[in-house]
């Protein structure tokens, strides 16, 4: 608690600066420009930040909530507010047609793409007659709130830094709700999010919409306090400006946001100050200064500033321990699917056939899970096992063939669809958002399982919903174990606890067939055996399971029923007892049969039966 009084402290010294008469008059200036980029600054750490969406085209924006109130305000004599609520719907509707077309090129296309319309843009500010052309527009009245003018310096800043505070309490509300933890999993893990249905596209769109709306207000506020706009601070190096303090600040941090703008804005006026007097001439030298910064700050400090200084912080003023924090409190549960009578078939798979160019990784492979069995697909490295499993999951489409799930066909859905319909899957690497909580990526597993809008969960309405979507995540946690680690870093877990993490994650989705990519890979034997605790009791309250794995032991304890492939093809297929006496999986497994070997399920784990090479 002595952390959250230091924050107050710091905010009651920004409000009460301006009431200081003896404050210089210059601060203030300084401050209002630095909040005015921090509200854009804050988009961009949203966007690219967390987001991993790189715009160079923020200032665009910025420009159309400076121009729509500037031409609303001098044209019509309209109210600065309905200018404002003007330019809002004018930059979402345009964000997102620009986000349709330019969010889906990917790697080095996308900051292109956002340079050019950034430079369309700051050209159409600078070419049509009714904005003035590149003069701009001046004479805007200054904005007045219950009757104050907000003209001088002093009471503008007031409105400008209440909103960047509340953007900042809103962002950051946002990025630890529902729609948040999905947002965080764009950058690293779009495909392990869309497999719990998260709508990895609308996300991105959605969070290129709030970036460019926090620009316009932004801008807006920037028109009134200039009074005047020309096209020149909208261009493409401010663009540049703006996404360099996100980086210096920390790019995936909402008070990196400020911090960035504090740094950059004042060494920005040191430098101007500075440099022409060392130099002898007034060339400007700030962006040669800049790029050497960046070049630095990229080998040094990869992250920004801010994780820097919050570690600092911490460390003066004491942060909570993530092992001492207590569980979430209970809360209602969240609704169950209806699940199969035992017996049922849950998955039909009939001759499902992947070819990767001329390779057959899958060859006509069937067979059948049904409702309260765990079926095992074994077989060596590079048999097909995972192709199998994406082409079930939707991850991979299918070359030919049919897959059948809970008696509707599945295989021409996205992973996304299959999802919803309650198919719950790991992954043969893990991919996990280690910098987030173990009990937040288990609740990224529940994303489907009740709704929280964008908006909810930026002003905090969705608190009741998120209470049950954290209980459920503990409830899953503490079923496989993992119970003592609910607020630890993902990325600090073992290997073996990454994998049981991912099974709780599962879990959490409330899943009809639970699919399992080599989920005792990497585990010790206890982990191991404690691991088949969890599924056998998963599978006695009714779960079905596939499980691809290695360590035949594990498998031959575990399944009811075994599909053997090698080199794509089915083998083999019955119940574990026959299977390790089929001469053909022997083959495939030992090169050759060994008339001395015989597996005993009932006998201590050891490693009877390796397949060739190790896990990969
Ligand atoms: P397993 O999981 O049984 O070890 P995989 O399903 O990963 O095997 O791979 C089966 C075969 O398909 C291997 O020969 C592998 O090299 C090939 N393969 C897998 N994924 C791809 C891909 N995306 N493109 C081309 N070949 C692939
Ligand atoms: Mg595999």
């Amino acid at each position: 608690m002595k952390n959250r009084n230091v924050l107050i402290g710091l905010i009651v010294i920004l409000v009460a600066l301006p009431l200081i008469p003896v404050t210089p008059e210059f601060w203030i200036t300084q401050l209002n420009y630095i909040g005015l980029s921090s509200l854009v600054v804050l988009g961009l750490v949203l966007l690219t930040g967390v987001g991993g969406l790189t715009s160079f085209g923020q200032a665009a924006f910025v420009g159309i909530g400076a121009y729509t109130t500037a031409w609303f305000t001098t044209q019509y004599g309209g109210s600065p507010w309905i200018a404002l609520v003007i330019g809002l719907v004018l930059t979402a509707a345009l964000a997102f047609f620009l986000g349709a077309i330019t969010l889906r090129l990917s790697g080095h296309y996308l900051p292109l793409g956002t340079i050019a319309w950034g430079l369309s843009l700051y050209y159409l500010f600078g070419n049509i007659e009714f904005l003035g052309k590149h003069d701009g527009i001046s004479g805007i009245e200054p904005l007045t709130v219950f009757g104050i003018s907000l003209a001088p310096g002093r009471n503008i800043y007031m409105l400008i830094w209440l909103l960047v505070l509340l953007s900042v309490w809103a962002t950051s509300n946002l990025l630890s709700s529902r729609p948040g933890r999905a947002i965080r999993a764009l950058k690293s893990g779009a495909a392990m999010a869309e497999s719990f249905g998260v709508n990895t596209a609308a996300y991105k769109i959605i969070i290129f919409v709030y970036a460019a709306l926090l620009a316009c207000l932004s801008g807006w506020l920037y028109a009134h306090m200039q009074r005047a706009v020309s096209p020149s601070p909208f261009g493409l190096n401010h663009g540049i400006e703006y996404l360099f303090m996100a980086v210096v600040g920390g790019a995936g941090h909402v008070w990196g946001a400020i911090l960035g703008s504090v740094l950059i804005i004042t060494l920005r006026d040191q430098i101007q100050n500075v440099l022409p007097k060392l130099l002898n001439t007034t060339a400007n030298f700030e962006l040669i200064v800049f790029g050497v910064l960046l070049v630095i700050m990229l080998q040094y400090a990869r992250d920004g500033l801010w994780p820097i200084v919050s570690g600092l912080w911490a460390r003066l003023f004491g942060a909570t321990q993530a092992r001492n924090r207590a569980p979430p409190p209970e809360a209602p549960a969240l609704p169950l699917r209806a699940q199969p009578q035992a017996g049922d078939p849950v998955l039909v798979v009939d001759a499902i056939r992947k070819e990767f160019g001329g390779l057959v990784a899958v060859n006509d492979i069937s067979f059948t899970v049904r409702a309260g069995e765990i079926v095992g697909l074994i077989g060596p490295n590079g048999a097909g096992k995972s192709t199998t499993f994406n082409l079930i999951s939707g991850v991979l489409p299918a070359t030919r063939g049919g897959i059948t799930f809970m008696g509707a066909r599945t295989d021409k859905l996205t992973a996304r669809e299959i999802a919803k319909r309650g198919m719950g899957r790991t992954f043969q690497h893990v991919q996990l958002l280690g910098n987030m909580s173990v009990i937040e990526n288990v609740a990224l597993g529940a994303h489907l399982r009740t709704h929280v809008g964008v908006v909810q969960g930026a002003l905090h309405l969705d608190r009741a919903r998120e209470a049950q979507l954290l209980h459920e995540a503990a409830v899953q946690l503490k079923r496989v174990g993992l119970g003592e680690y609910l607020y630890e870093q993902a990325g600090n877990l073992a290997l073996g606890q990454q994998r049981i993490l991912e099974i709780a994650r599962a879990l959490a989705a409330d899943p009809i067939l639970l699919l399992l990519d080599e989920p005792a890979a990497g585990l010790r034997y206890k982990e191991k055996q404690d691991l088949a605790k969890v599924l056998n009791q998963l599978r006695e309250g009714g779960m079905s399971i596939l499980l691809v794995e290695h360590d035949m032991d594990f498998v031959m304890r575990l399944t009811n029923h075994l599909v053997v492939m090698d080199f794509g093809t089915k083998l083999a297929e019955g119940i574990p007892a026959d299977i390790q006496k089929n001469p053909a999986v022997l083959e495939a497994y030992l090169g050759g049969i060994d008339d001395d070997l015989d597996i005993d399920p009932l006998a201590p784990a050891q490693q009877v039966v390796t397949a060739h090479g190790a896990s990969r």
